[in-house]
């Protein structure tokens, strides 16, 4: 997950601490880093999800000339989420990065260009917001079928998809491999 495990240049998907400022009234949560005044970067982009439990969303990538970063925050519920890496020319390549969220976990996730995205609800239901670097782009939009994660153990056999999901197929040579 680390940038420094990564051979060549290619960063992958990472979870960063939100600013919490919390109150008698209750609490206010940027989406930006802890560590910084800023956002990881600025979006075109944003949509919400609702979902119920068992559904799985994804896998989707964005592989346009200049592919977006997402950011990701669970605003209800928890969610398994999970990033695989697309860039050809990376090492790790197919690798499979995991991430435990959760509306008390005080955590966003940047989602790197060329990382396919997906998440698992294992609450009653969620919410979950996403923040696009471009705006969306139907005709570039790839994906990984679900169905790899059931063979790795790693989500639900009875996990709910949509029809569209469960028939990605645009990687199929690709060799997932999981790192925690
Ligand atoms: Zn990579």
């Amino acid at each position: 997950m680390k940038s420094s495990r990564n051979q060549s240049s290619c960063q992958h998907s990472q979870l960063y601490r939100v600013q919490d400022h919390s109150d008698e009234r209750g609490l206010l949560q940027t989406m930006r880093d802890s560590r910084s005044s800023e956002l990881p970067f600025l979006f075109k982009d944003f949509y919400s999800a609702y979902s119920l439990s068992g559904v799985f969303r994804g896998l989707h990538v964005q592989m346009s000339e200049n592919p977006p970063k997402k950011l990701v925050r669970v605003l209800k519920g928890s969610i398994t989420a999970f990033s695989v890496c697309l860039n050809s020319r990376c090492l790790l390549m197919g690798e499979v990065s995991i991430f435990d969220m959760g509306e008390t976990i005080h955590q966003s996730l940047v989602v790197s260009p060329r990382q396919a995205f997906g998440y698992y609800v294992n609450s009653n239901s969620s919410q979950v917001l996403v923040g696009i670097e471009e705006s969306y782009m139907p005709h570039f939009e790839m994906g990984i079928n679900p169905m790899l994660l059931i063979k790795l153990g790693l989500i639900p056999a009875d996990m709910k998809a949509s029809d569209k999901d469960l028939n990605l197929n645009n990687f199929p040579n690709l060799i997932l491999r999981i790192i925690r």
